[in-house]
């Protein structure tokens, strides 16, 4: 049900940074080839004895920065991603890095995940095709971005080529704090609303990235994190927090939406 949007991967690549920064890995065991774009062989030639130079996220990506290239990390519908002392074990991961100066930082996803390897200058189809990271996006752009587009506004947010970071998790408690139905379409919000929407989207996600993300994920550590109430999203059947209603589930976009049917029209 919940699986890890921005908040999550931020608070992840910012963990591993202070983790992995100028760390050198020195070997890589891969229990699930399948989830490279490339094959072992020149995974591990790529990995080994590379020096970390920087990790940073985009949408829901991990980018690891080393010499010669990037390694993305996608963790699907979710992953522990984990450091741990070799002494430790691996936990039977599904990639398990280890570095020269000791330690493991393994992958073990929980349905499927994407690690891949992109060299220097070449191109990488589901990152390229990204839409600007929702946190690194100012309210202009995001004005921008609406511009005159058709689409109904929970669907347009959630396709990542639009926009990076937001899935069906915070999608909810955000439409619902700016009382726009999921089906409403763009052209039909004013651009008062429109801000409203946009600085809702960037506090919920800072606020969520400010307690290490949703409490139904882990983060490098293992530990879970802080976000974990919502005012209409999963809360089925439950009162509008806002004025009593009843919270239905409905479908849009695809997907399962979570609305109060009075506030959000
Ligand atoms: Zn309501």
């Amino acid at each position: 049900m919940f699986v890890p949007e921005l908040p999550e991967i931020h608070n992840l690549a910012r963990q591993m940074a202070d983790e992995l920064m100028g760390r050198e890995f020195a070997g890589v065991r891969v229990r699930q080839p399948k989830c490279l774009n490339v094959d072992e062989g020149e995974f591990r030639a790529a990995i080994c004895a590379a020096t970390v130079q920087g990790i940073t996220a985009h949408g829901k990506w991990l980018v690891m920065h080393l010499p010669g290239g990037r390694m993305l990390s996608n963790l699907g519908m979710g992953a522990d991603v984990l450091v741990r002392p070799e002494a430790a074990g691996d936990g039977d991961a599904h990639v398990v890095f280890s570095f020269t100066d000791g330690g493991l930082l393994t992958l073990r996803f929980w349905w499927f995940g994407h690690v891949h390897w992109v060299g220097e200058g070449e191109p990488h189809a589901p990152t390229d095709s990204l839409g600007p990271d929702a946190l690194s996006l100012s309210e202009e752009e995001f004005l921008r971005l609406l511009g005159n587009r058709r689409a109904g506004i929970k669907s347009f947010l959630v396709n990542q080529k639009n926009l990076a970071g937001i899935g069906n998790v915070y999608i909810q408690d955000i439409l619902f704090a700016v009382g726009l139905h999921p089906e409403r379409r763009i052209p039909d919000i004013d651009e008062e609303t429109r801000r409203l929407l946009y600085r809702e989207m960037r506090d919920t996600l800072r606020q969520s990235l400010s307690v290490g993300g949703l409490a139904y994920e882990r983060d490098l550590y293992g530990s879970p994190g802080g976000f974990a109430e919502f005012c209409v999203g999963y809360r089925e059947g439950e009162d509008c927090p806002g004025c009593g209603t009843e919270i239905e589930k409905m479908r849009a976009a695809g997907t399962a939406s979570y609305i109060c049917p009075a506030c959000q029209v």
